[in-house]
């Protein structure tokens, strides 16, 4: 039976991951030390027989367990979340990464590491082509998490041309669904929950800043492609179509509840504007999203209503 480990399997995309492998009838080990992963994600998960979950820290943690395939998504991914801790976000990008590597290595298993578009900081370049190297500042509030994921990325490289090790590169973009934490800082969850308790909306900045948000099982569908595929990328996972924030708010009000907005200071490095180029993905996946931007929505909503019992 091929034996999968994912680190940040009790994540938002991390979980959706493990189930995914498990309905492909493969073993997964699931790695998390829960600091913005929760046991909630995957407590639908905890019977199967071939799903094990691991609390550990994936700089640290030794794995005498024979793996096929490795997928590193351990991080703090949220600007709350490595806003208040950089330090964490920084070594699970290195460190854990290196460890990650070395035991893909040893297992001589596949491996795929979930980059960012966060590596094209505040872009020049519109929509973002892999081929674009980006804008990031190197002290900013942000850079711990874009700087470590850029070094992970290098690190790989660097594994491929030392070691002849082939990791795959997947740079996500904004993604949303259910098990996304409600108060993980993020504008889906923020907005969501801020309109089904008719608070006001916050808006950060002007909100002319634009986002691009992909539904979660076509991320997984993505991630699981890329895994089977010769191709090593850095390739964009992403929906294309691109909305400025307050017309997101809009849309939310038109579905959770008709809040007013309220604007608030700008975040520190905020990009201004994002939207993936998927060309390559289309081309070397046959990959693109399917799932509208209502249609999750709507999930999600229902999700979140679900679990706060609104
Ligand atoms: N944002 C906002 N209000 C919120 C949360 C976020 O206006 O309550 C903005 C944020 O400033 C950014 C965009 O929404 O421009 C997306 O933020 P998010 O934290 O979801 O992810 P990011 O793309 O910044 O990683």
């Amino acid at each position: 039976m091929n034996k999968v480990l994912v680190s940040g399997g009790a994540g938002f995309i991390g979980s959706h991951l493990c189930e995914a492998l498990l309905n492909q009838k493969k073993e997964v080990f699931c790695i998390d030390n829960l600091l913005s992963g929760r046991k909630k994600n995957i407590e639908n998960l905890m019977e199967n027989k071939n799903f094990h979950f691991l609390q550990e820290d994936v700089n640290f943690f030794v794995f005498e367990e024979k793996v096929n395939e490795v997928f590193h998504l351990a991080s703090l991914a949220s600007p709350v979340d490595y806003f208040s801790k950089p330090v964490e976000t920084m070594l699970s990008g290195s460190i854990g990464t290196k460890n990650l590597l070395d035991l893909a290595v040893k297992n001589k298993a596949k491996f795929l590491f979930t980059s960012t578009s966060e590596v094209y900081g505040n872009p020049l370049e519109h929509p973002q082509k892999e081929s674009y190297y980006g804008n990031v500042n190197p002290v900013g509030e942000r850079s711990c998490y874009d700087e470590s994921k850029r070094f992970s990325e290098a690190l790989i490289k660097s594994y491929e041309k030392q070691f002849g090790f082939k990791g795959k590169i997947v740079r996500i973009f904004n993604t949303f669904g259910p098990k996304m934490r409600i108060d993980d800082g993020r504008v889906v969850p923020n907005f969501i929950f801020q309109a089904l308790n008719n608070k006001p909306l916050t808006i950060y900045g002007s909100g002319k800043q634009t986002r691009s948000f992909c539904f979660i099982s076509d991320i997984i569908d993505g991630i699981l492609k890329m895994m089977n595929s010769d191709f090593l990328g850095p390739i964009n996972l992403g929906n294309p179509e691109e909305y400025s924030i307050i017309d997101f708010a809009e849309k939310i009000k038109k579905l959770a509840g008709n809040s007013p907005i309220e604007f608030k200071s700008a975040l520190s490095d905020d990009p201004e504007k994002r939207k993936p180029d998927i060309s390559l993905a289309e081309e070397k996946l046959n990959w693109m999203p399917k799932i509208s931007l209502n249609n999750g929505l709507k999930q999600t909503i229902d999700y979140f209503k679900e679990m706060n019992n609104f």
